[in-house]
């Protein structure tokens, strides 16, 4: 069969299982982004996510020896969530980052680029595919950047022409050879929108993003937040949003093409206060389907507590006093104490005095002496 026709037959087959946008790509080795990871690495701006060494991560006839092409392929997701439940006074909630409403995008992803991959072999059987989404080495945005589905913002996300960033990407290795697509021209311009917007300066030198300062990883992290970024996260409780939501291409964005990547409510605007106590059962219940589960209920309780102490909660105290102890986790104790400061109640202070006398982990008792200083800073005004 001739490449051209397998081409468009896989074009068409991918409209018939909702793929909304596919691209093909060379497998040539991505030199400019190997260039690119190693100052990233040189400069410590990595994450510690990443998977494979940077090799594996650009070349991919490491993946699969006898690559050829890369099918890159795009879903758009939602940008609003449809009856939104409100934050009230007595029951703040938090937010999930957009790309955590729904079902987690790599199941998503994943059983439409298996569907993709059977399609191929049974019109090629001697067809070698690998399937990767997110999680594997290959960069799932140099892939889509080289395939033509959008070009790379200075925010660092695929911008596509139809769907803005709101896009989920993932991409199938093969040995067949495909005419690739052409890449799309760069269409940020003058605009340092994203650049501007975000809180902790991470984006830095248009298009590179310094991991370790971006709000996103940061809620992911399990230890103690550093103080600069709890006073930035709000009510995130994971991922954050801002670079994208400012970017003039997500204007009007909101798209609702598939059923499985609609957010539940409920579920991606949270009530705090629930999240403290829940039990692993209830975690995985709730929240093992999103894409937000995956570092555990340990970072999320944290990110509550931050977001009830953003929104000075004062009706959260004795839950947070519970927790503060309570919780064998001493992150939890300690960002709890924290928070209690922050809200600063008389009987928050006094929680605070009292659990210090007995609490014994080091950190833990720092963080206390943290939550009292709000209350010298406040009298001292
Ligand atoms: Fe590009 Fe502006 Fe969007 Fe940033 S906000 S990605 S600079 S268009």
């Amino acid at each position: 069969m001739d490449n051209v026709q397998l081409k468009q037959d896989i074009i068409d087959y991918s409209k018939e299982i909702g793929i909304d946008k596919i691209g093909f790509a060379s497998a040539d080795v991505f030199s400019e982004l190997k260039e690119r990871l190693r100052t990233q690495q040189s400069l410590g701006y990595q994450s510690g996510f990443e998977k494979g060494s940077i090799e594996e991560r650009t070349e991919p006839e490491r993946l699969l020896p006898e690559a050829k092409s890369i099918i890159s392929i795009a879903l758009a997701y939602p940008s609003r969530i449809k009856n939104a439940p409100k934050s009230s006074k007595d029951e703040r909630r938090g937010v999930f980052c957009r790309a955590s409403w729904g079902v987690d995008y790599h199941v998503v992803l994943r059983e439409k680029l298996e569907k993709l991959n059977t399609f191929i072999k049974e019109k090629i059987p001697g067809a070698s595919n690998k399937v990767m989404v997110d999680t594997g080495e290959l960069s799932d945005r140099a892939v889509a950047e080289r395939a033509g589905i959008g070009f790379s913002g200075k925010n660092t996300a695929i911008i596509t022409p139809e769907f803005g960033s709101y896009v989920y990407l993932g991409e199938l290795i093969t040995n067949i050879p495909f005419v690739p697509d052409k890449p799309l021209a760069d269409g940020c311009g003058s605009c340092t929108k994203c650049l501007d917007a975000c809180p902790t300066g991470a984006l830095v030198q248009g298009g590179q993003l310094n991991a370790q300062k971006c709000l996103a990883f940061q809620t992911q992290t399990k230890g103690f937040l550093d103080d600069e970024y709890r006073s930035k996260i709000g009510n995130f409780i994971y991922g954050f949003d801002t670079c994208q939501v400012v970017c003039p291409y997500n204007k009007n964005v909101d798209f609702h093409l598939h059923e499985e990547l609609e957010p539940d409510p409920d579920v991606a605007k949270p009530k705090l206060k629930p999240m403290l106590r829940m039990s692993n059962r209830e975690f995985k219940k709730t929240f093992g389907h999103i894409a937000g589960s995956w570092r555990g209920k340990k970072p999320l309780q944290r990110n509550a507590l931050i977001a009830l102490a953003h929104y000075r909660d004062e009706s959260a105290v004795d839950e947070i006093i519970e927790v503060m102890n309570n919780d064998v986790r001493p992150v939890i104790r300690g960002t709890a104490a924290w928070a209690l400061g922050k809200i600063g109640t008389d009987e928050a202070y006094r929680a605070i005095r009292k659990a210090m006398t007995k609490e014994e982990d080091e950190q833990v008792i720092v963080e206390m002496e943290k939550g009292l200083c709000f209350q010298q800073e406040s009298s001292a005004r």
